[in-house]
């Protein structure tokens, strides 16, 4: 039965996460609530815009009170599922102030996804132990006007190529990207500790880039059955996409609209491989940005890949929530 349902629904899913209203939003009308539920669909959520409501239905929504656990024991067989081999995308999608750094990374009272999948994977992985022995490794990036950066390298500053495996395998990889061995969930805050400070330390101001660029953890799983000699490698990454709000209309000029235009072609992109892979459509645009060519082979035969569009819920934010949960419906309009 469940692979039945997997086999109608392809590999591709949809996720809604809304907000809670926060101080940011203001007091005044334009932080009222504009997103209301389906008390019996959990796959169902109503936007009011300008007096109207318009309702969409995704795979899956969670309502502001949604916790990171809760959001977690939806994502975690997808994690799990490298660990057999598969390959496996998380995106987090949404306009800046949505959430996607939230449900990523989290806080360290609640952490995201990003450290309970690798949390989890030290577990299932030490539960194999007796027959299989397992490396994970760990690549942190960030893709900005469509350079791709290593956030763990000596020279960060490098922009990086993605390349063909020369083995024919139709396998992606990037010289010189840096791979980080880890054993523990100390090992992955060090990382993280020193990747986010390699990221701190360029940026004037590290909000506004961090919107303005993808940032990706890429997880690698090695598999060795012990007795049988067969190797397993499966491929977790992990992409908090850049903010997907439409910056051209309010007259941005010179580096701003160029960061726009870039963003805007990266996302549009996604949009349009995930709607092919969804409908089965025989070209798939891979290579008409670096992050689609970067994960081709994270995204494409059996991978498994997860869209997680936050949106707010502040009636300020209306026209931004529209275009989100339009996106989400596209891609999984097939
Ligand atoms: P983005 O990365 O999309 O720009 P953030 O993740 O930084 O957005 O979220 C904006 C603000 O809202 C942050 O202060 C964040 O802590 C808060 N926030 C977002 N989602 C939630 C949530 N589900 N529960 C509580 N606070 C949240
Ligand atoms: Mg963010």
């Amino acid at each position: 039965c469940h692979n039945e349902l997997v086999r109608l629904k392809g590999n591709i899913r949809v996720f809604g996460r809304v907000r809670p209203i926060t101080k940011e939003d203001g007091e005044g009308p334009e932080a009222a609530n504009a997103v209301t539920f389906d008390a019996n669909d959990d796959a169902v959520l109503h936007l009011l815009h300008k007096g109207k409501q318009v309702s969409f239905e995704l795979d899956k929504v969670f309502p502001p009170q949604a916790s990171q656990e809760e959001v977690f024991q939806e994502v975690q067989a997808l994690v799990t599922s490298c660990i057999d081999g598969y390959n496996v995308c998380i995106f987090a999608y949404g306009q800046t102030g949505a959430g996607k750094t939230y449900t990523m990374e989290g806080t360290s009272a609640n952490p995201g996804i990003n450290q309970r999948a690798l949390q989890l994977l030290f577990s299932e992985v030490r539960s194999k132990a007796s027959d299989w022995d397992y490396a994970i490794t760990v690549s942190v990036a960030e893709i900005y006007n469509e350079a791709l950066r290593d956030l763990l390298g000596k020279e960060p500053q490098e922009k990086l190529e993605i390349k063909l495996c020369p083995d024919g395998s139709g396998q992606l990889y990037v010289p010189g990207l840096t791979e980080f061995r880890v054993q523990s969930v100390e090992d992955i805050n060090k990382v993280f500790e020193f990747g986010h400070v390699k990221r701190v330390t360029e940026c004037t101001n590290l909000n506004e880039h961090s919107s303005r660029s993808h940032a990706l953890l890429i997880v690698t799983v090695h598999g060795l059955d012990r007795s049988t000699g067969l190797r397993t490698t499966g491929k977790l990454n992990l992409v908090d996409l850049a903010g997907s709000e439409r910056v051209g209309r309010s007259g941005a000029e010179g580096s701003r609209l160029r960061e726009a235009q870039y963003i805007n072609k990266s996302l549009s992109a996604l949009g349009d491989v995930i709607y092919a892979l969804r409908s089965r459509q025989g070209h798939v645009p891979f290579r008409n940005s670096k992050l689609t060519y970067l994960l081709q082979d994270s995204l494409s035969g059996d991978s498994k890949t997860l869209m997680m569009v936050q949106v707010s819920p502040a009636e300020k934010n209306t026209s931004e929530t529209l275009c989100s949960l339009k996106f989400a419906e596209r891609v999984r309009s097939v």
